[in-house]
């Protein structure tokens, strides 16, 4: 896309712009340029996004965009683009669409072939990413976490396996159960708490789940706004994993069966192969009777 003038007339179409996460510093020139330029902003909250054009100089329409009345804005947003309008959509801070509304936007306007763009910029993902010292060639962003904790240890324990750095949002006052459940549900995995980036007090403090869990309780929860990264599962604590539920099946198939018996029943169950299942319950009948 050709670079945009200042206040230029732009495209019709719809803009995604990300916004800083903190440093107000952190807006690309283009993206300046491009709310300058727009017909319509489309915001979470007008008083945000307006503070935010405050500082740089600017005064546009807004109208209000969120999970609450998007159903109803968005045939009015796209009417408009199609009208001729260059729409420009923001979040609250940081990257639209990532834990933020806008995805519906973007899916409908595509398919009704508008022209839609996205203008990069700063997101808390990539940034706490960038910080942690975790592995980075393979991640999974995870959102929120859930509010219980027996749902967090659900969520947590569903990735168990996954070898991919895991990273996800959370609320100062949840950080402590989160980490707690975190560390009970992973193991002591390497872990980075990464508060308030690009911010005046911009920390990222690191150890295992544990010593993180363990720290933040000794200290209240911190202040202000969080991204936790946790070190990938490997395949050994998968192998590990499976060979634990395979032997708590296998035991209790025993107590009742003859070790061929229990071996053929367990492979069937687990889709493992017999041959190997059988080894492991001799194994294991061995132990109990030694
Ligand atoms: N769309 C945003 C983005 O691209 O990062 C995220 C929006 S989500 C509703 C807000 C959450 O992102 C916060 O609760 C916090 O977990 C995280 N977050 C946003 N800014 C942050 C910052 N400066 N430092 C740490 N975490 C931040």
């Amino acid at each position: 896309m050709a670079e945009i003038g200042l206040s230029k007339k732009l495209p019709a179409g719809l803009y995604i712009v990300a916004t800083p996460i903190g440093n107000l510093g952190d807006i690309s020139k283009r993206a300046k340029e491009t709310l300058a330029g727009a017909d319509l902003i489309a915001c979470e909250d007008t008083r945000v996004t307006g503070k935010l054009l405050n500082a740089y100089l600017l005064k546009k329409p807004m109208i209000p965009y969120h999970e609450h009345n998007g159903a109803l804005q968005r045939p009015r947003i796209l009417a408009k683009i199609a009208d001729g309008a260059a729409v420009v959509l923001v979040s609250d801070a940081g990257t639209p669409l990532i834990s933020d509304p806008g995805y519906k936007l973007v899916d409908e306007a595509q398919s009704a072939g508008l022209m839609v763009t996205s203008l990069p910029g700063p997101s808390a993902v990539p940034t706490a990413l960038s910080l942690a010292g975790l592995p980075t060639n393979r991640f999974l962003f995870m959102g929120f976490s859930p509010n219980k904790s027996k749902a967090r240890q659900d969520w947590f324990s569903a990735e168990k396996n996954t070898e991919a750095t895991l990273i996800f949002y959370e609320s100062a006052k949840r950080l402590v159960a989160s980490l707690r459940d975190a560390a009970d549900t992973l193991g002591p995995r390497p872990a980075a708490v990464c508060r308030e980036l690009t911010k005046k007090f911009e920390e990222v403090v690191r150890g295992n789940l544990e010593e993180l869990a363990d720290r933040y309780e000794a200290s209240g929860p911190p202040k202000g706004e969080i991204v936790i990264v946790i070190g990938p599962g490997t395949k050994q604590s998968a192998g590990e994993a499976s060979m634990i539920n395979t032997d708590e099946t296998l035991q209790l198939a025993l107590k009742h069966m003859s070790v061929k018996s229990a071996s053929a029943f367990v492979a069937e169950l687990l889709g493992e192969k017999r041959k190997a299942i059988y080894s492991r319950a001799l194994e294991l009948s061995k132990t109990k009777d030694a």
